[in-house]
């Protein structure tokens, strides 16, 4: 189970709720008989309850792209891991590069939210991935590091299990070019020697995906590499041919079109 590929569609705040009720049965349909990929959509917080009741009983799982460190309270306009699960939600993103760039989320934020959702039996996605500058400035590693230490502290073997590291470098998302293969392999290699250095005893340690500017025509090299896990897709993701592509390369099918 846990060697399953993963695709995960972060919407992003696009969409209503038409094209929402289209896409989502588009995508069901066509990728019905897929089994061997987990694959998750992130709609934007209003349209969550229509995506779990669209995907029920289907292969999909539902994300947020977001979620609080709090159980419940006053905390205006923030949404908590008990309410996700409430309306069938499983797979919060954390961390995301927008998230901490625009609202300032910081990596003790962060590891809040990772330590609450997955006590709370959510699996999560944490974000994480370097400036241009800082890759410039040979700082990558140290960046991975510093998010991935911080982000996962107190996180114990039965929570690791729930966790999926997301490496986005931030200024390939949404550029329409994805990093080069050998950085990708470069970083992924350094995150699971990191993750297995934390965990050493760890059987499972967190599926790692990538994520920037994936699409149908990149996706085959880079999810061939050793240590990529699956992708993590934002502007592709909101065309249902392009991205039931990816999800199919992914899982390598034959696809034949439903009757
Ligand atoms: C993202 O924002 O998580 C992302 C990967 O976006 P895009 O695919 O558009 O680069």
């Amino acid at each position: 189970m846990i060697n399953k590929k993963i695709v995960f569609a972060n919407w992003k705040m696009n969409l209503d709720a038409d094209s929402i009720s289209t896409l989502v049965s588009d995508v069901s349909n066509k990728l019905k008989r897929v089994e061997n990929v987990d694959i998750i959509l992130a709609p934007p917080f209003p349209y969550i309850i229509k995506v779990t009741d669209m995907t029920k009983n289907t292969n999909i799982h539902v994300s947020s792209q977001n979620v609080f460190f709090e159980e419940s309270g006053a905390f205006t306009g923030e949404v908590s891991p008990l309410m996700l699960t409430d309306v069938g939600c499983s797979w919060p993103i954390i961390g995301h590069s927008e998230r901490r760039q625009h609202l300032l989320e910081t990596n003790e934020m962060i590891n809040k939210k990772v330590l609450l959702c997955t006590s709370n039996n959510l699996n999560v996605i944490l974000c994480l991935g370097e400036t241009f500058d800082e890759r410039r400035q040979n700082k990558t590693f140290q960046r991975i590091s510093d998010q991935l230490t911080r982000g996962l502290r107190e996180v114990n073997q039965k929570m690791l299990g729930k966790i999926v590291i997301g490496y986005e470098p931030i200024w390939v998302i949404g550029s329409g070019e994805a990093a080069r293969v050998e950085d990708i392999q470069e970083v992924h290699n350094f995150i699971y020697n990191q993750l297995r250095s934390m965990f050493p005893d760890s059987e499972n340690l967190p599926r790692i995906v990538y994520g920037g500017s994936v699409n149908q025509t990149n996706i085959k090299p880079i999810v061939s590499l050793e240590n990529v896990d699956g992708v993590l897709i934002g502007n592709a993701s909101l065309d249902c041919e392009i991205f039931c592509d990816i999800v199919l390369t992914v899982g390598c099918l034959l696809y034949t079109s439903p009757s």
